[in-house]
């Protein structure tokens, strides 16, 4: 748990101009700032950060909020991990004790194993794994980067460093870094390459290990075992170093994890891989959160086609824009880029191809029977993409390509669909311009929060969202009279944050006058609405002693209406 005092630093100190600065060229524009925004691709920037408000709202995808919601959705932390991470910057120190976080011990058991296989590559022991990587083409700069290394076949070095840091033998196994067998410890994946996988923000859970030289053994690539925290479904080799990229230069998805080295190695920085493993839903969840757009870059051979094909279905279903390129047969990017330029590869990432045309030409159909099997693949593909825009583009190129009327394509298309999937609609429940009015001068100007939290009352609004945001308003005001709307930011809806972020980011300023006017006319408003709604209750159940009482205090409402405004 960290101390609500620690969060309050973290919001109040944090300027979030510096802070989205590190991240985002800034460019002072009239009372904020402006840049291209980090969340969707853009050439003028509408990205703006006011320093005034501690906000920014992009008026073009409409991503908005504070530091704290900038670092969790840039850096896709969790909203403790985001907070760390700015109190880490400002310099408050936040202890972490076994208790707070109880895989620790996990974590220092990888990092001590790391520094053992690091050492033993670099050693003399390790030359034969060094020349290996350097017959692969893989320069030492690279190998350093990724932290490659090598696992020795005994314990002893391992066991010394854990008794340093007091880690028990059982947590070495419990991270998959010792093997157990009848009893015995040994170290998992002795004699082989390893490659550390670490989760998208930077944290190593495990190792894979590869094989070289003479090993007769015939996996290839083994994996840490699954432990508490190393999922090999839900991480992908790279991305931690690609995520930087992901944004403006889409990911390349390849096979594995030496074609990723070599990828980047030539400065195709965005490359990542599955661990050995098939590319899942949640890998393609995982990716679309940093990026819109994927290039497949696969082997042709049997197996490569295969994975191309089913890495496409979770691509398109997670709403990827997804583009494939086959290498010449027998060739994976390492290997291809062994014998080739750079620019040969991006002459080769240039062509690749738009899906339907990618299925058409990987079975090149002759016959009518062949035709309807690949419209067949096309259909099925085209049902996993969740945007019906795409899905009528998707139809069309396919109907194209096969030669009949779309109409037969895009029935097929629909008819296989679990019908009844859509979502739950989103509440478009409309908040009243006056309503919206209210809240937008108070989340603009904190002292008219304190104006209005002595005469409205949160239940007088309807919309959830609204009323608690005029209830975080009212607990901020009265905590401190002023405060900025950043600092509330994190606690709102994604739906009500981008909104508040909007208001934050507008220019317009409001007299104490227009407030006092806007908030009298709500409370008329709703009032009215409310005493309306009783008379139309009271005359339904006929009680007409009742329905006249209401119609008796809605005359006078209207008649005194003014008196609203003069007591505020
Ligand atoms: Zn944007």
């Amino acid at each position: 748990m960290i101390p609500a005092e620690i969060i309050e630093r973290v919001r109040a100190e944090t300027d979030i101009v510096g802070l989205i600065g590190e991240y985002v060229a800034l460019k002072r524009a009239g009372r904020s700032f402006v840049g291209l925004c980090p969340f969707h691709k853009e050439k003028t920037p509408s990205f703006n950060v006011s320093s005034e408000r501690q906000a920014y709202h992009c008026f073009g995808c409409g991503a908005g909020g504070n530091a704290l919601t900038f670092v969790m959705n840039y850096e896709n932390l969790s909203f403790p991990e985001a907070v760390k991470h700015l109190a880490e910057r400002l310099g408050i120190k936040i202890e972490y004790t076994a208790e707070d976080d109880p895989s620790k011990p996990l974590y220092d058991a990888l990092e001590i194993a790391l520094k053992v296989y690091k050492n033993k590559l670099w050693s003399e022991e390790g030359l034969g794994a060094r020349q290996y990587l350097a017959s692969r083409g893989l320069k030492e700069e690279n190998i350093k980067t990724f932290a490659l290394g090598l696992v020795p076949q005994d314990t002893s070095e391992l066991l010394a460093r854990a008794r340093e840091l007091k880690l028990s033998t059982k947590m070495l196994s419990d991270a998959g870094v010792l093997g157990n067998h009848q009893g015995r410890f040994y170290p998992f994946l002795a004699g082989r390459i390893v490659f550390p996988i670490k989760t998208a923000s930077g944290k190593l859970v495990g190792f894979s290990g590869r094989i070289f030289g003479e090993d007769a053994n015939p996996a290839k690539y083994v994996n840490t075992p699954e432990t508490k925290i190393f999922k090999k479904g839900q991480l992908l080799y790279g991305l931690f170093e690609a995520r930087p990229y992901l944004r403006r230069e889409g990911a390349l998805i390849a096979e594995g994890q030496m074609d990723v080295l070599r990828l980047v190695q030539e400065g195709f920085r965005s490359a990542v891989a599955p661990l050995g493993t098939a590319f899942t839903a949640e890998h393609a969840r995982l990716l679309s959160r940093y990026t819109e757009s994927v290039i497949l870059v696969f082997d042709s051979d049997e197996a490569g086609r295969k994975a191309a094909l089913r890495t496409l279905g979770e691509a398109l279903s997670s709403d990827l824009d997804v583009k494939l390129v086959l290498l010449p047969e027998g060739e994976d990017p390492a290997s291809y880029l062994a014998l080739h330029t750079r620019q040969d590869f991006e002459a080769l990432l240039k062509e690749a191809e738009e899906p339907m045309s990618f299925l058409f030409g990987l079975y090149s159909p002759k016959s009518a029977a062949e035709l309807r099997r690949v419209a067949e693949i096309m259909i099925s593909v085209i049902r996993r993409i969740p945007d019906n825009l795409k899905r009528e583009l998707y139809v069309d190129e396919a109907a194209k390509l096969i030669g009949v009327h779309r109409g037969i394509i895009a029935e097929r298309v629909s008819s296989g669909e679990s019908k009844k999937q859509h979502k739950p609609e989103s509440k478009t429940s409309r908040i009243s311009d006056t309503e919206e009015m209210l809240l937008k001068m108070m989340v603009t100007n904190s002292e008219f929060v304190a104006i209005a939290l002595k005469h409205l009352a949160p239940s007088y609004i309807n919309e959830r969202d609204s009323r608690e945001l005029l209830e975080l308003l009212y607990k901020k005001s009265s905590e401190r009279e002023r405060f900025t709307p950043g600092e509330i930011m994190d606690a709102l809806s994604e739906h009500m944050r981008q909104k508040v972020s909007e208001w934050s980011l507008s220019e317009l300023k409001y007299s104490k006058e227009e407030f006092s006017r806007t908030l009298a006319h709500y409370i008329y408003q709703r009032t009215r609405e409310k005493l309306r709604n009783d008379l139309r209750e009271a005359e339904n159940v006929g009680d007409a002693e009742r329905a006249k009482r209401i119609l008796s205090q809605l005359n006078s409402l209207v008649r005194e209406s003014n008196k609203i405004y003069q007591g505020i």
